[in-house]
């Protein structure tokens, strides 16, 4: 077990996650070791899944905790402190399932207890080749039939997507409207005939994404999620529902930080370097301030700050990726670190992912500053 030291209270919630992850992570530990294979990760979330820690942020009425902000963070907390593995149904609790409670049909709705005891893994196809930060110019179609929809496109960088069973996919439907305002969100089953799925290998070596082809694939119009041609309003919602994961990633940081802090290695290691370490410490503190001071401001997330704290997490993820690389040293070099090195290689997509740094940039001008958009 980890002794990774966080300030995040040990609240009700945290404390009863507490004693049911000591039981599970020994099971899990029993039957799969360290492994981060896909049949593992599932695995845990199944069990986290039946002992109805699966979603503990959504309400009770549709089998979470109803836990708020704080309590969320304390839980992400116990998750981290217990090196618990990758929670791959996160794509589903955190942003589609909250998406179909919001605007999906009963039957839609009958998905949130799949993704939330870990039967159904969703993933989100957004982001094209051609359509990443510039989301709305998106050209996968999905021609509208009598009965449903045949979608032709690609997607790209989709997370989990060589795993995932389903992906809440984006798709115009009106190519003469608007931009923004041609677009449906649909919910289609991964193995739907004429969908294809190719891995993108990464410089760790692993794949942890896909591209996706969709070959005159149909699906029905019972796929149709929210409003037609009003994805984007769908879109803008579930990306809404990321706001507290920022502060949750800012968190996970914030202690992995402190934990080097705390290591032998860095005790052992030259002035200069504790120096740096040092300087990274006191930015993990004001990372971890910033957050404070958005929960305190409002009670569902961070709102407009988010962009702020994304922004100076997404480099102090980088920066703590490089020191902690001096830090375990020669083990790295020998393949003896392997998160370590992990962390360095993937760090830098955190300044990627979910808005990159300079769209962040725009939203602080727009948002935080009251400067002009910047045209489009
Ligand atoms: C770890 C990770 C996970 C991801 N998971 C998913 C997923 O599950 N599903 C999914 O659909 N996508 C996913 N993505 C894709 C991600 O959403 C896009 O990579 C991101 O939106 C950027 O789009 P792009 O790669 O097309 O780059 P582009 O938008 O082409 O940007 C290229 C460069 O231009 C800059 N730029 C673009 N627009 C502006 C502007 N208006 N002003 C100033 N600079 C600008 C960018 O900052 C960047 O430096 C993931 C990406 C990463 C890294």
């Amino acid at each position: 077990m980890s002794t990774t030291e966080t300030d995040a209270p040990l609240t009700p919630a945290a404390a009863e996650l507490r004693a049911v992850l000591e039981r599970i992570m020994d099971a899990h530990h029993a039957k799969w070791g360290d492994s981060d294979e896909w049949d593992a990760l599932t695995d845990f979330q199944r069990a986290i899944g039946a002992a109805g820690w699966g979603a503990p942020a959504w309400p009770e009425a549709i089998g979470g905790k109803g836990l708020g902000v704080i309590d969320q963070l304390a839980c992400d907390a116990e998750f981290a402190r217990v090196n618990a593995p990758r929670r791959v149904a996160v794509f589903g609790v955190n942003n589609v399932g909250p998406t179909m409670h919001a605007v999906g049909t009963p039957e839609q709705q009958r998905h949130l207890a799949a993704i939330i005891n870990g039967d159904e893994f969703w993933c989100q196809g957004f982001s094209e080749p051609d359509a990443g930060s510039d989301l709305g110019g998106l050209r996968c179609k999905a021609d509208v039939t009598d009965d449903g929809f045949v979608v032709n496109g690609q997607k790209v960088w989709t997370s989990i997507g060589l795993n995932a069973t389903h992906c809440m996919l984006l798709a115009r439907t009106d190519p003469d409207a608007p931009k923004h305002k041609g677009i449906s969100a649909l919910l289609v089953p991964m193995d739907t005939p004429g969908l294809t799925r190719r891995a993108i290998k990464q410089i760790n070596g692993e794949a942890e994404f896909a591209e996706l082809f969709f070959d005159n694939a149909f699906v029905p119009r019972t796929a149709l999620l929210g409003p037609l041609h009003d994805g984007w309003r769908v879109t803008m919602a579930t990306l809404g529902f990321e706001r507290a994961g920022v502060l949750s990633v800012a968190g996970t940081l914030v202690g992995q930080v402190k934990e080097m802090m705390h290591s032998q290695r860095l005790a052992d290691a030259p002035p200069t370097l504790r120096q740096k370490a040092l300087g990274t410490y006191s930015q993990a503190r004001i990372l971890e301030w910033m957050g404070q001071r958005a929960l305190a401001e409002t009670t569902d997330g961070p709102g407009a700050v988010s962009s702020l704290i994304k922004l100076f997490w997404s480099h102090l993820a980088a920066e703590y990726a490089e020191v902690n690389a001096d830090v375990v040293g020669i083990d790295l070099i020998a393949g003896l670190a392997p998160d370590a090195t992990n962390q360095l290689l993937t760090s830098r997509s955190a300044t990627i992912a979910g808005g990159t740094t300079e769209v962040m940039k725009n939203l602080i001008g727009e948002r935080n500053l009251g400067l002009p958009r910047e045209p489009r």
